[in-house]
Formats: C-alpha cells, sequence, structure tokens
C-alpha cells in the first residue's frame, strides 16, 4: 500500500452553520454565488447565504441544472471574466457544486476552448478559490478534487486538486426539502461510491475496508428510514456525513479502485437523461454479477461483513451478496436493471459506442474491463 493522503475541505457541519460562510470567505473577495433552478429560494437558504454576505461584495449567477451543461457553465466564465469575480460559492447539490468547480479552472484557463480540461486532460494555468453550501448529500464532491460536465452526448470528467472546496458547509436541515427521489438517488450514488473504492481486489487495506463497510452499514439503516421518517433530522445528519465519507479520498487511499460502474452509468445519463444514481441502481449489480469471480474474495467479505450471510457454499454467498444489494436498492425505490427504467436492448450497442469515442477500453480496478467485457455487463443489466 502506498498513498499520499490530505483532505483540506474545512467542514462545518450542522444546523445553523451557513452563517459561517462570513467568516470563511475572505474579507476582500469578490465573490459570485452559484446556485440551480430555485429550490435555495424555497427552502430559505439563499436568504441565509445573502445574509452571511453582508459583508462582501459579490454578484451571483443561477441556473446550473442537473449533470451540469457546458454552455450554461461557458455563460458563468464569460460573466466572471467580465466583472473580475475572485471567489467561487456554491449552493446546490453535486451539480452545482461540479459545475462551479469547472468555473474555477475554466474562468482562468487560457486556451482556445476550456472543453479541453474535459475532453484532453488538460490542466488550466490558474483556479479560483470556491466554498459551498451543500443542499443534497450524494456526491462528495463538497470536499472532493472532482467533476462532471456534459456537453450534447458527453459526460466527461477531471480531477484537479486545485478545485477541492475550501469549505463545505454541510446542514442536514437544508435537506429536509429534498423530493423522496432525491433522497433515494443521494443514498444510493454514496452507496455506490464506497462500492467502487471496496469491492475490489487483492484485499488487504484493513483500515479502508471496515470504514466503507461501515459507510455501507450506515446507508442501508437511516437511507429507508429517511424515506420513511422524511422530518427525523438525526437520519439526516447521519445520511449527509455518511455521503461526504464515502468520497473524500478516505477510504479510497492506497487501494485499487473500480469506477466502471460510474462510467457506463455517465453514458446512460448522457444518453437517456437517466438521473445520475439510477444509473448506477442500474449498472452496479450487472458489474457485481460479471465480475464475480475476478472479485469473489472481496464479495464474499461483503457478503458477511455487510449482510451478514455466512451460511451456504461461496457460489450461494456471491449471489446472496449481489440479491441483498439489489434488494436494497428497490427498497430505495430506484430501478436495478435497463427495463425497469425503460430502456431497452439497442442501449448495448449505443452504450458501448460512447464508451469507445470516450476512450473507455480499458476500465475497472486493474484495466481489464474492454468493450467485450462492458457488453456482457450491458447484457447482464437488461
Ligand atoms: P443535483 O443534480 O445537484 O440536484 C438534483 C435536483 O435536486 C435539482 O433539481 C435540485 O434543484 C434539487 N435539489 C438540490 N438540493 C435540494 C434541496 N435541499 N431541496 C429541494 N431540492 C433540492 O443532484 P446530485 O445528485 O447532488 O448531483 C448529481 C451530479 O453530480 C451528476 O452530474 C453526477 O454525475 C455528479 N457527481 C459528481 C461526483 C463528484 O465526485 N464530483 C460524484 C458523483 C456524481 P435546484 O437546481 O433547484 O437546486
Ligand atoms: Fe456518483
Amino acid at each position: 500500500m502506498k498513498f499520499s493522503f490530505d483532505n483540506a475541505t474545512e467542514i462545518h457541519f450542522g444546523q445553523g452553520q451557513i452563517a459561517q460562510i462570513a467568516e470563511a470567505i475572505p474579507p476582500g473577495a469578490k465573490v459570485l454565488l452559484t446556485y440551480g433552478g430555485g429550490s435555495i429560494k424555497q427552502n430559505g437558504v439563499y436568504d441565509q447565504v445573502v445574509a452571511a454576505l453582508s459583508q462582501h461584495q459579490w454578484g451571483e449567477f443561477s441556473g446550473i441544472e442537473a449533470n451540469p451543461q457546458y454552455d450554461t457553465l461557458m455563460a458563468a466564465v464569460a460573466m466572471i471574466r467580465q466583472e473580475g469575480y475572485d471567489y467561487l460559492l456554491a449552493v446546490g447539490g453535486g451539480s452545482v457544486v461540479d459545475g462551479t468547480k469547472f468555473l474555477s479552472v475554466a474562468a482562468p484557463f487560457q486556451g482556445e476552448d476550456p472543453w479541453a480540461i474535459l475532453a484532453e486532460g488538460i490542466s488550466s494555468q490558474g483556479a479560483l478559490p470556491l466554498g459551498c453550501v451543500l443542499t443534497l448529500p450524494a456526491t462528495g464532491s463538497e470536499s472532493n478534487i472532482a467533476a462532471v460536465v456534459s456537453r450534447g452526448g458527453s459526460k466527461l470528467f477531471f480531477y484537479d486538486r486545485r478545485v477541492r472546496p475550501k469549505f463545505a458547509v454541510l446542514d442536514p436541515s437544508v435537506t429536509l426539502s429534498l423530493s423522496p427521489r432525491q433522497v433515494a438517488n443521494g443514498v444510493v450514488d454514496a452507496y455506490v461510491h464506497v462500492m467502487e473504492q471496496y469491492l475490489t481486489y487483492p484485499v488487504h487495506a484493513k483500515v479502508q475496508d471496515r470504514f466503507a463497510e461501515g459507510l455501507l452499514l450506515t446507508l442501508m439503516e437511516e437511507g429507508p428510514k429517511a424515506l420513511e421518517q422524511p422530518d427525523d433530522l438525526t437520519v439526516r445528519s447521519n445520511l449527509m456525513w455518511a455521503a461526504t465519507m464515502a468520497l473524500n479520498g478516505l477510504i479510497g487511499a492506497g487501494v485499487p479502485q473500480d469506477w466502471t460502474t460510474h462510467m457506463i452509468g455517465h453514458e446512460l445519463t448522457a444518453l437517456y437523461g437517466v438521473d445520475h444514481a439510477r444509473s448506477l441502481s442500474i449498472m452496479l449489480p450487472a458489474v457485481m454479477w460479471e465480475r464475480r469471480e475476478a472479485k469473489r474474495a472481496k464479495l464474499l467479505q461483503y457478503a458477511r461483513r455487510v449482510h451478514g450471510i455466512t451460511d451456504g457454499a461461496e457460489d450461494a454467498r456471491v449471489q446472496g451478496a449481489i440479491e441483498a444489494t439489489v434488494a436494497f436498492f428497490r427498497h430505495m425505490g430506484v430501478p436495478t436493471s435497463l427495463s425497469e427504467a425503460e430502456i431497452g436492448p439497442e442501449a448495448v450497442e449505443q452504450v458501448l459506442a460512447n464508451l469507445k469515442a470516450h476512450g473507455r477500453e480499458a476500465m475497472g480496478e486493474h484495466g481489464d474491463i474492454g468493450l467485450q467485457q462492458c457488453r456482457a455487463i450491458l447484457e447482464s443489466a437488461l
């Protein structure tokens, strides 16, 4: 095992913590507040943010949509360049945070088209600092270095250490206004983030494994409660912290990581508009099934420690673990096959063509999932 670990995002967790923005952003900064379609105006978050910014010079950019679109973001880039903002404050879910991370590097980008940051992995000359107020626990974007941006049929990601938010406000009470669909999506996305880093081989990272299993158990215990007792703030608090911890670098330090489910899922969203988390709940069971031999040791550990499956032959325990995962997703009300999402068999060729176009021909924790394996995975997800 070999790794460097840091996570410099300062977390302000708990009710009322939006007020911390006043101190967290440097006093002389010119702040651009970014947000989505307006949920923050309905649940009081916008008013709290505006109150906290009373000592700052600030402006705003709204309309960053789910699966943030390049064209929308480029309108914000023009505004930043024209009006000279030097600090970004994202207020919303993963889409707003990811979109704002792109702004951070796209605004100072000196090449012709900042899309190259995503399409060619070109690094920007600079990066504007950003902070965030998270309103939807799911992606971990509030304290990680990744962002996903869409343009036409391409949904691409980039990593840049400089876009890790300087601070993140996590006030679970602001998540009470989420629809049941978004609550479920968030739980499922976080669960799959853990699985992408945990269900890999070889098996030797004891600390990362135990943290991962703790997060999976928490998400499984609290996820359904958030749907059944939607006003329970303790449940929301535990879910919010679990989603952050699921993808902030901690459980992924020094371990092989898969991400096949996400890469195929991104193509499903780009092609058919499936919610991000639902693209994952459709693909993960198929990935688990098709990779069951390679991942056998970890699947058996997952079966035993997360789902309490200890009896029976190895094959039956592996199958039981996959079925238990599907049952949990069903309990959360998300689809677990392409047909449940009303996507037909034509998806196999379409997704494969997109994966090829995006250069995803060596996926998985050891780069051994090519297009042929993807075909089997997609057929198994039908
Ligand atoms: P989202 O796309 O940010 O938000 C989904 C919807 O929830 C929006 O319509 C939003 O409405 C609404 N919403 C957000 N907070 C709300 C609240 N408190 N009350 C009521 N409605 C609220 O959802 P997400 O799942 O957080 O983000 C998904 C994106 O993140 C995808 O593009 C995915 O690929 C990406 N992702 C990134 C990472 C990463 O590491 N960076 C990891 C996984 C996924 P408004 O627009 O009106 O606010
Ligand atoms: Fe995700």
